[in-house]
């Protein structure tokens, strides 16, 4: 069977690979045996190389070595150019994040290949599903030139596993002048939050305007807190300076798929709806009964979020 080249993305606090990479594995099952690609510094593919393993891995191809990391995306869209030379791998698969975006635009200029960026699942035949317009068009497309690219959106695909050999093969990394062109000076981890990241948790609330301040998101807090749950805002929350841009869903924020979505004070906009709306689960608590955002819930309360959103958590709390 073919071989798949996937690049692994890394959690910046060194706690494995983070779930997009898992996706992409998943979703490179349908083109082939996945073949997990790490780069990185010496030692970065013995943290991962355990998960890669589970999700389907046949092989590992380690490209470490002590400059990579000084440098930014380069690196790594030489590195995979070189396998897709090397090997004639059926397709790569990469993280749909801005930097496996721009990688996998690197990746076809130097292969003279097509690519196609955040797609949400690749059928065996090579053809690629993307979102278009909020969800409003579905495109289907097919690479015609090269080693078809793919970068696949956050979310889209459910991680699921499958065994690997996850056989592990050296990679000499020969960076060009170019790659060195951009030094990293400093590299700032997000401090943790005690919850859980918002694109990766499986239980999310997000409060919008509704809110009404900065001060009350405490309630949402207090709610996702007994829950497990990651925060989330709507664009409108996030404008009024309500939350951090970095917790907004949708269209322009962050795309989330939990099993359980709790919006809060939130109309339902299509741009919202556009980063939740494949959330398994569905909750609205909105005092409108006409809120958009009922016609998509799996369960809603009308009524005031201040006393509604209060009395859930105590009950959740209490249990
Ligand atoms: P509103 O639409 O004002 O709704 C507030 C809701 O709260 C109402 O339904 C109201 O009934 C309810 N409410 C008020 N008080 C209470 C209370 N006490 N208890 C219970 N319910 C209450 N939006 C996003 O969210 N994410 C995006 O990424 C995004 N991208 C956009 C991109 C573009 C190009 C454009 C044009 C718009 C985008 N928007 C996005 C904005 C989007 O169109 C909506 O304006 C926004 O989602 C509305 O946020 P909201 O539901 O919090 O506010």
């Amino acid at each position: 069977m073919a071989e798949v080249l996937v690049l692994v993305e890394l959690n910046p606090t060194g706690e494995g690979v983070r779930k997009t990479t898992l996706e992409a594995l998943t979703a490179a099952r349908a083109l082939g045996e996945p073949a997990a690609v790490v780069v990185g510094g010496p030692g970065t593919a013995a943290a991962a190389r355990a998960q890669l393993a589970e999700y389907g891995a046949q092989r590992v191809y380690v490209a470490e070595s002590e400059e990579v990391d000084q440098f930014l995306v380069a690196p790594k869209a030489e590195v995979l150019a070189q396998l897709v030379a090397e090997k004639s791998p059926a397709a790569v698969v990469i993280p749909s994040s801005p930097e496996g975006k721009e990688i996998a635009g690197r990746l076809a200029i130097k292969t003279g290949s097509g690519f196609l960026t955040d797609v949400t699942e690749i059928a065996p035949d090579g053809t690629a599903t993307q979102v278009a317009f909020a969800g409003a068009t579905i495109v289907h497309s097919k690479v015609t030139v090269g080693t078809p690219i793919y970068t696949v959106r956050g979310n889209s695909v459910t991680p699921e596993p499958a065994p690997g050999a996850a056989e592990e093969e050296q990679v000499a990394v020969q960076l060009s002048d170019a790659a060195r062109a951009t030094r990293v000076v400093d590299r700032v981890v997000e401090q943790k939050s005690s919850r859980p990241e918002l694109t990766e948790a499986s239980i999310v609330v997000s409060g919008g305007r509704g809110v009404a301040s900065a001060e009350n998101f405490s309630v949402i807090e207090a709610l996702a807190d007994s829950l497990g749950a990651a925060v989330g805002a709507s664009r409108a929350a996030v404008d009024s300076g309500y939350y951090p841009h970095t917790f907004q869903v949708g269209q322009t924020g962050k795309t989330v798929s939990p099993q359980l979505y709790i919006a809060v004070g939130i109309s339902g906009a299509i741009q919202h709806r556009a980063g939740m709306q494949t959330s398994k689960t569905i909750v609205a608590v909105n005092k409108d009964p006409e809120a958009p955002i009922f016609e998509l819930a799996d369960f809603g309360v009308v009524g005031d979020l201040n006393t509604v959103v209060p009395q859930a958590t105590e009950a959740i709390t209490a249990r």
